[in-house]
């Protein structure tokens, strides 16, 4: 995610930080999710059949899905929206939507399930025989969503409809099983595997839809319109749609690259910056394995939001902050979309290196003074002034980076750690080991955690792996001990 207060922040002192195949049949080893929902006002009647893939090493008795739509339920204890973001984020005044579990079936029958977690965000179900490592297994969730009216990742504002993470989608796997996601107001507060998705999304034909994945069939009848999309590996499905969008598109590479706007006096600049931040982070990391990639404007608190093959930026931005925010959340693609991460364990990881590729595009294609060496002396001043407010505010800054989205202070804190300290961490990382080693341990961490979670060690050890000694310096950043 690409925070706007960031940008304020920047806009003051210098805008650096201005701020997601083949298709067919199952995959052997993935899951495979066939979608389909109506989308009818701010009602979303949806069914899914999940193929589960066991891809773990023990067997499984139980599934659990996130329902990251509960978090809009009225007694959420987990908000989505910040008090301070209320008024703007709820122009019609606070309302709530939810997601309701009509039933659960295997291919045999109904399974026993239940809604629980901490906050009603699991869906737990009973499987009605084990499902043994590398074995698969069917079931089918049918359910009725309601969307609020909030400016958020999912909810209808007076432009857009955001759809992000709104069905029932199984939690990532790790050492310790399923693991639950909260739903926390800032950072973004997901963590999946990868699968493979089949969409079928209804809805009227006055609307544009720009979605992950691409767009492989498309009927229309008396004013329905019945769009079908897929996309492979992905860690979710997102789409969002408008009346107003219009597009801007074209195959760069072997990639259909399309730019959904309304309120863009230079839709062709925009295009511009992110037909070039996937050319240049192709170059640099590794090719981008879709065969689409879609950036639409949205009504959106932040500064942007992303998903695999497809990012949102907000509609509020001016010409420079909406270029730079293209490129941070296209480099998302790269860092969170491709290489996975816990984004509430470890949001450091992915938004440091989506910060620092914004660097490293300015530094290729600069624009004013957005240029690396202005970049990095910006987030240098930032950082330090973040200091000196937080000396004064408790005394001691913490500045250690391992940290969970929810052990945060505040999200000024967690901007100035996870963004910009990272963004720092890595410019001198590249300055002490050299341009060669440094790409190469991006390319290699690139290929090696594809389609994979990783984890901050595993970032350090391509470092190692590439001759860079690179254990101390990140200790000494992660553990605060670094000097700026
Ligand atoms: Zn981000």
């Amino acid at each position: 995610m690409k925070k706007t207060a960031f940008i304020l922040c920047f806009i003051l002192i210098f805008p650096i930080l201005t701020v997601c195949f083949s298709c067919g049949g199952k995959n052997a080893d993935r899951t495979l999710y066939e979608i389909e929902c109506s989308l009818d006002e701010n009602v979303i009647n949806g069914k899914e059949k999940v193929e589960y893939f066991n891809d773990s090493s023990v067997s499984v008795k139980e599934l659990k899905f996130n329902l990251f739509a509960n978090a809009f339920k009225k007694d959420a204890k987990y908000r989505p929206i910040s008090v301070s973001d209320e008024r703007k984020a709820y122009p019609n005044g606070v309302n709530y939507g939810g997601i309701e579990i009509l039933s659960v079936k295997s291919e045999s029958g109904d399974l026993d399930y239940s809604v629980c977690g901490e906050d009603q965000n699991i869906l737990s179900v009973k499987l009605d025989t084990e499902v043994y490592p590398e074995e698969d297994y069917t079931l089918f969730i049918e359910y009725k969503i309601t969307i609020a009216n909030v400016i958020a990742r999912t909810g209808i504002n007076d432009k857009t409809i955001n759809l992000a993470n709104f069905y029932p989608i199984l939690c990532a796997r790790d050492e310790n099983g399923f693991y639950e996601c909260l739903y926390y107001e800032y950072g973004d507060p997901y963590y999946s595997d990868c699968a493979d998705y089949k969409v079928t999304f209804t809805y009227k034909e006055d609307y544009t839809a720009a979605a992950s994945g691409k767009l492989i069939k498309s009927e229309k009848s008396g004013g329905i319109v019945k769009n079908v999309f897929e996309i492979d590996n992905a860690r979710s499905f997102s789409i969002t749609l408008s009346k107003e969008f219009k597009t801007v598109s074209a195959k760069i590479g072997e990639v259909d690259v399309t730019y959904y706007f309304y309120n863009d006096e230079t839709p062709q600049n925009t295009f511009e910056k992110i037909s070039r931040s996937i050319e240049l982070f192709s170059e640099k990391f590794g090719k981008y394995p879709y065969k689409t990639y879609s950036v639409a404007q949205s009504k959106f608190i932040q500064g942007g939001m992303e998903y695999p093959a497809m990012v949102i930026i907000s509609d509020e931005l001016d010409s420079s902050s909406r270029g730079e925010v293209a490129v941070h959340e296209t480099a998302h693609q790269w860092w969170q979309t491709v290489v996975g991460n816990n984004e509430i364990k470890y949001p450091f990881l992915d938004e440091a290196l989506a910060e620092y590729s914004t660097v490293i595009y300015y530094e290729k294609y600069p624009e004013g003074k957005l240029n690396r060496e202005n970049m990095i002396r910006s987030s240098e001043q930032t950082y330090k002034t973040f200091c000196s407010v937080s000396d004064v505010l408790y005394q001691k800054t913490d500045t250690s980076m391992l940290r969970a989205i929810n052990e945060y202070k505040t999200e000024y804190e967690y901007v100035n750690i996870a963004y910009v300290k990272g963004c720092i961490m890595f410019e001198y990382l590249r300055k002490s080991v050299g341009d060669k080693v440094f790409f190469e341990s991006l390319k290699n961490y690139y290929e090696e955690y594809a389609y994979k979670n990783a984890a901050p060690d595993d970032l350090v050890g391509c470092f190692e792996r590439a001759g860079a000694e690179a254990n101390g310096f990140f200790d000494s950043f992660f553990s605060g001990k670094a000097i700026i």
